[in-house]
């Protein structure tokens, strides 16, 4: 039975769970057990993520670095009003379950009484007659009790086809809390989260930290001239190449309309400077043809910002200054590159 399965999956997270906590020497606070908890049953893939590159170290994983992880994805996921919607109902559903075992086992043991009368009957009757009368109701007894089960099992499959709907209903709601529906790429929200734990990585780690922030040039001329349908398709078209030309430990999100912000963990702004040069550089060089009318779509650049982490300060702080130097490659006259100490790396 799926709901079986169900409750040994979820034991099995959760021993999973706890031995990592043992094996590295974390303590079984309901905070540490719920990142290990979702991490081992694969619910949090951002959470999944920050842990297998703290893992890929070999060294395994700090009380400390438990707590930050807590702090960065679980805390949050846990506010999301759909999210906790879907996880009362489960709670429900489970409950009701329960319900209907205890009258399966009420029904059960009434069963085991009246083969037990039966039963005492049979040892002191030696009528054939009545012997006969006893095997019916024996028959009976066992047709009513197989009935129930039946009733039971479906009551049961009905009950654990739901669970698996609302499981589903949940991550896709907890996938789309971090998707930008019309790119596919990240939101500000899986930003935001990845920001705040990249810095705390980098704090520990002494390893650089990168930011981009690239605003298309001109797009509300280019909606004016082509239509905003054209201009989300581009949107598209940029959050993609943007997504293919970084690494996998590398986040990118659509952090507002046409405003795209890149994290580059363990880089260095010289490096960054040039991720930042090769991507202005690709999305300028491509031609945008509307397949179907061949028609020419113009040019569509980029202008961005790049500045490098700072160990203490704030995000947000980090954030304005790639946003200043985003403002100055605007203000250099758009599709270029502007490093934060005013350095210009590249101009068209
Ligand atoms: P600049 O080079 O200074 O960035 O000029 P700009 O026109 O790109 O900047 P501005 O902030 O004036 O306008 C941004 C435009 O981006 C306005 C809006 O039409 C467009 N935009 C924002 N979000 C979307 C979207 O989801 N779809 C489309 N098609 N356009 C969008
Ligand atoms: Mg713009
Ligand atoms: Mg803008």
């Amino acid at each position: 039975m799926r709901d079986a399965e169900e409750r040994q999956a979820t034991s099995r997270f959760a021993e999973q769970a706890l031995a990592t906590m043992r094996s590295y020497a974390i303590p079984p606070t309901p905070e540490n057990f719920a990142v290990w908890y979702l991490h081992h049953a694969g619910r949090l893939p951002g959470l999944s993520r920050a842990i297998e590159r703290l893992e890929e170290r070999r060294t395994g994983v700090t009380a400390d670095e438990t707590a930050a992880l807590h702090r960065s994805f679980c805390a949050a996921a846990d506010h999301a009003g759909e999210v906790q919607a879907a996880g009362e109902r489960v709670g429900e559903l489970v409950d009701e379950v329960s319900r209907r075992l205890d009258v399966a086992s009420a029904h059960t043991r009434d069963y085991g009484e009246r083969l037990t009368t039966i039963g005492n009957g049979l040892s002191t009757t030696v009528d054939p007659g009545q012997l006969v009368a006893m095997v019916r109701e024996l028959e009976r007894q066992t047709e009513l009790m197989n009935e129930r089960v039946r009733t039971l099992q479906r009551e049961l499959n009905q009950n654990s086809d739901e669970i698996e709907n609302l499981k589903g209903d949940l991550a896709s709601a907890r996938e789309a809390a971090s998707t930008d529906p019309l790119t596919g790429i990240g939101n500000r929200k899986l930003f935001d989260e990845a920001f705040a734990w990249e810095t705390q990585q980098a704090a520990t780690s002494g390893e650089p930290l990168a930011l981009l922030v690239a605003d298309i040039d001109h797009f509300k001329a280019f909606n004016d001239a082509h239509g905003h349908q054209i201009g989300d398709i581009v949107l598209k078209l940029v959050a993609d190449r943007l997504k293919r030309s970084v690494k996998g430990r590398d986040t990118v999100a659509r952090y507002g309309g046409e405003e795209f912000a890149v994290l580059l963990p363990r880089t260095a702004l010289a490096d960054a400077a040039a991720v930042a040069e090769q991507l202005r550089g690709e999305i300028a060089k491509s031609r945008l043809v509307m397949r179907n009318r061949g028609q020419e779509l113009g040019k569509v650049t980029l202008s961005i910002g790049v500045a490098l982490y700072r160990s203490g300060e704030s995000t947000d702080t980090c954030f304005e200054r790639a946003d200043q130097a985003l403002y100055a490659a605007k203000h250099a006259g758009r599709n270029r590159v502007m490093v934060e100490g005013v350095l210009e790396t590249a101009a068209a």
